[in-house]
C-alpha cells in the first residue's frame, strides 16, 4: 500500500487522482500549497491527514512512499527533483516541465536515484484506446495510413485560470493538449513523430497564449497525422480517427478523462463495434504505477514517454512560431 503527498493542492488531485489512489488501496499523507489556510482547507474536504506549505517538511516524513506533483508547470521542475532526491517515487503531471532539457534532467535523476518516475497521460489507460491499439497492432485495418485527432474542446469555467493567461506557468493548448495527443498517437502507432508543421490562434479566451492549435505530424513509417486542440470549441465533438489499407477505427468522445465514448472498426465486411474495458482513467494508471512501487512492473507511461510527448510539443510551438517544419528533437532518447 502506497502512502502518498500530494505536491500541489489542485483540481485534477480533488476530482481525480485522490479517489485513484484511495481505491487502489493507497492513503494520502499530506498536501502542499503554497497557502497555509488553503492547504488547512483543502486537506480538511478531502480527508488528507495533514496541510503544509514547506515541501521540505513534507519529503522528510519517512512513512511516505511516493508524491503526485500536479501544481502549475513551471513549478514541477524543482518539486520533482527534490523529491527525487528524498529518495520519493513520483508521478507527475503532464507537461513534465516547461522544456525539455528540465524534463530530461528530471527523468536521468530518477534513473541515477532507483525511484519509479512517470507521467500522468491518462488516456494511454482507456479500456477504449486499449482496444484501439491491440486491433492496430493485430493488423486488423491493414497498414496504418494517416490518423485523425479531433481534441478540440470548451475550457470548463472553473479552469479559466493560469491556462489562458500565463505562459511562464506553462499555458496555451498546446502545453495542455497537444501532449496527450503526442502520447496517445505513439501508444497507437508504436513510433515518434519526426518533424511537424503548425499554426496556432487566439480564439476567444487565450489572453496572450494560444487556446487553439492545428498541426501535422510525419512519422518514421510515413503515416501522416493530423490533429486540432482548442480550449474555445463548444459544439466540437472530440474523436480519434485511424485509416488503414484494409480498414479504418472510427472513435467518438474517447478524447476525455471519464470511460467513455464509441468505438467501430469499418472494412469491407461493414461496421462492427469494438468493445472495450470501461474501468477508470485514472484508477488503471496509479494501478500501473503501484505495480513499478512494488518492482513488478511499468509505469503506464513512464519519463522517456513524458519528455517524448513534451518534445512533440515544443516542434508544435516552434513550428506554430516559426511556420517552419520543424524536427521533434527527443535530446537522444
Ligand atoms: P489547478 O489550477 O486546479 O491547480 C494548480 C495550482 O493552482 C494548485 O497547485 C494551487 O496552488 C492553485 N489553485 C488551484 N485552485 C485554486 C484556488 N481555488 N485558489 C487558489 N489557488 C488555487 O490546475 P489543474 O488541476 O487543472 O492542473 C494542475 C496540473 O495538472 C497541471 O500540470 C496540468 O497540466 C495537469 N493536468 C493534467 C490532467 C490529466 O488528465 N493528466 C488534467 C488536468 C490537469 P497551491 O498548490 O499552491 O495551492
Amino acid at each position: 500500500m502506497t502512502t502518498w503527498g500530494l505536491i500541489g493542492a489542485s483540481t485534477i488531485a480533488a476530482e481525480h487522482m485522490i479517489g485513484a489512489f484511495r481505491s487502489n488501496g493507497g492513503q494520502v499523507a499530506s498536501v502542499l500549497s503554497a497557502d497555509a489556510e488553503r492547504a488547512e482547507r483543502y486537506a480538511e474536504a478531502h480527508g488528507i491527514t495533514r496541510g503544509m506549505t514547506s515541501l521540505d517538511e513534507m519529503l522528510a516524513d519517512p512513512g511516505l512512499d511516493a508524491v503526485y506533483i500536479s501544481t502549475t508547470n513551471e513549478k514541477h521542475f524543482a518539486q520533482a527533483m527534490a523529491a527525487i532526491a528524498a529518495g520519493k517515487h513520483v508521478l507527475c503531471e503532464k507537461p513534465l516541465a516547461t522544456t525539455i532539457g528540465d524534463a530530461v534532467t528530471m527523468v536521468q535523476a530518477a534513473e541515477n536515484a532507483g525511484v519509479v518516475f512517470a507521467t500522468n497521460h491518462h488516456l494511454r489507460h482507456a479500456g477504449s484506446h486499449i482496444a484501439i491499439r491491440d486491433a492496430v497492432r493485430a493488423g486488423r485495418i491493414g497498414r496504418v495510413l494517416s490518423v485523425r485527432v479531433h481534441h478540440a474542446v470548451m475550457l470548463p469555467e472553473h479552469l479559466r485560470g493560469w491556462r489562458l493567461t500565463s505562459a511562464e506557468a506553462g499555458g496555451g493548448v498546446i502545453a495542455d493538449i497537444v501532449v496527450h495527443d503526442a502520447d496517445t498517437v505513439r501508444f497507437h502507432l508504436g513510433e515518434d513523430p519526426v518533424d511537424v508543421v503548425a499554426m496556432s490562434a487566439e480564439s476567444g479566451l487565450g489572453q496572450g497564449v494560444e487556446d487553439s492549435c492545428m498541426s501535422t505530424w510525419h512519422m518514421p513509417s510515413g503515416v501522416m497525422v493530423q490533429t486540432h486542440e482548442s480550449f474555445t470549441h463548444q459544439y466540437a465533438e472530440t474523436g480519434l480517427q485511424i485509416f488503414g489499407t484494409d480498414g479504418a477505427i472510427i472513435a467518438r468522445n474517447v478524447m476525455t478523462q471519464r470511460p467513455v465514448g464509441e468505438v467501430e472498426i469499418v472494412t469491407g465486411a461493414g461496421r462492427e463495434p469494438l468493445p472495450y474495458a470501461d474501468h477508470g482513467l485514472y484508477d488503471h494508471a496509479v494501478k500501473l504505477f503501484e505495480t513499478a512501487v512494488a518492482g513488478k512492473g511499468r509505469p503506464g507511461a513512464d519519463g522517456v514517454d513524458g519528455v517524448k510527448s513534451l518534445a512533440v510539443a515544443e516542434a508544435v510551438a516552434q513550428a506554430a512560431r516559426t511556420g517552419q517544419r520543424t524536427t521533434v528533437d527527443y535530446r537522444g532518447f
